[in-house]
């Protein structure tokens, strides 16, 4: 073994007496996210991943990175436990140039090497400044810090923390039913709610022919970028054409949007209750747009079923795109596309909805009905 995965995760929110499960799932989910890439295993506050004979180190850090609960992760050289050696390691694996001040911390886990922490630091150090003799040791506030773990196994040697995505890991906050649309905002919303632990699946509506086959596409990129985080996901795509057409024939024009916010969510809540999810999620952001107002968004939450989330209620457009662009799906969700909802969207839709206007529009149709024809034709893919 040349090298090794370190990762650390919070540990603030390990105190309590979920400490284990905490552990353990999240060392089960960096299991599932290297496969047979890397041995993966825990000790002391620490998870290990040492990669396979000839497995590609990069590849597997991507995906260690991109799991939920850790905190950062580095990449470390592995030798023999003997200072000369550690010393050489040290000058080849570590680039000091254009540096001008250092420091080197050592961890004894090994409590039977013969030096103590701090004169291995001392010893490392010489032989750094023996090479780079322009560099100074700054304890305080290091250029760089060069780590030396002395373990059972052998000696690591490393200097970059990466960051990881923070979070708890997936499987630790029950399960949600993300409502995913081919835009910026819901992937977002997705992932933010995924971070904080939850399981996830997501419902997608779709209206052909009015939106294609290629949005729809695009929406399974737009999980399967999701998935990349919380290990997997269902979507759960349903035919929404009837619906739609339906309301917009029977129904006043102005209250269209709302009307068919209100289906989606009782759908939604429905596809979310037989799938164990105890909420939905949704990517609306506070007066973003006409179904976004406190109005709408009251009239729309009086027919669900279960609590609904709204991680970017309070977010601006240009946050919403930071997350979007740092989480890797800003470059999909702005691939032209049609959403259903735009497709039969009013020109003056009601901002200010009343809920008993809505409720006498709803009256015309059969919603009941809509509803079980939806869930009735819903496919289910998984990604
Ligand atoms: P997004 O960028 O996520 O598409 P948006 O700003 O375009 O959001 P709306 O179209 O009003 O806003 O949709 C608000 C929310 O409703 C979306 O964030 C998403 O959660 C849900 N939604 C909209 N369209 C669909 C759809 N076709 N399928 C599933 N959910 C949808
Ligand atoms: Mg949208």
């Amino acid at each position: 073994m040349q090298e090794i995965i370190l990762i650390k995760y919070g540990e603030i929110i390990l105190k309590g007496l979920n400490r284990h499960i905490f552990e353990d799932r999240l060392v089960s989910n960096i299991r599932k996210a290297v496969g047979d890439g890397a041995r993966v295993y825990k000790s002391r506050a620490t998870i290990y991943a040492e990669p396979q004979e000839g497995a590609d180190v990069d590849a597997l850090i991507q995906k260690i990175l991109h799991v939920f609960g850790i905190v950062y992760a580095v990449r470390a050289a592995v030798c023999e436990k003997d200072l000369k050696t550690i010393g050489e390691k040290v000058l080849s694996y570590i680039n000091l140039t254009g540096k001008k001040t250092f420091k080197v911390e050592t961890k004894r886990a090994d409590k039977t090497f013969p030096l103590k922490s701090p004169e291995i630091s001392a010893e490392i150090g010489g032989i750094i400044l023996e090479k780079y003799p322009h560099l100074a040791v700054d304890v305080r506030n290091p250029e760089i810090t060069v780590n030396v773990e002395i373990r059972e196994a052998g000696a690591y040697i490393y200097a970059d923390k990466i960051r990881g995505q923070g979070g708890m890991p997936t499987g630790s906050a029950g399960k949600v039913m993300l409502l995913l649309s081919g835009g910026i905002d819901s992937p977002v919303a997705g992932y933010m709610m995924a971070r904080r632990g939850t399981v996830m699946d997501a419902v997608h509506f779709f209206s052909p022919p009015f939106t294609s086959e290629k949005a729809k596409e695009k929406v399974l990129d737009l999980a399967r970028i999701l998935a990349r985080y919380t290990g997997g996901m269902r979507v759960h795509i349903v035919p929404f054409t009837k619906q739609q057409l339906q309301m917009k024939a029977k129904c006043p024009a102005e209250h269209l949007t709302i009307l068919m916010r209100r289906m989606m969510m009782q759908i939604a809540c429905r596809i979310a209750a037989e799938s164990g999810a105890g909420a939905v999620v949704t990517g609306e952001s506070l007066g973003q747009v006409a179904s976004q107002t406190l109005e709408a968004i009251g009239v729309t939450d009086a027919c669900a079923t279960m609590p609904c989330f709204r991680p970017l209620i309070g977010m601006d457009k240009e946050d919403i795109i930071a997350v979007a662009r740092r989480i890797g799906s800003f470059e999909t969700s702005i691939l032209p596309y049609e959403d259903c909802c735009t497709i039969f969207v009013p020109k003056h839709p009601t901002t200010k909805p009343r809920i008993e206007k809505i409720l006498e529009s709803e009256a015309l149709i059969d919603v009941e009905g809509l509803i079980q024809k939806a869930i009735e034709e819903t496919v289910h893919i998984d990604v």
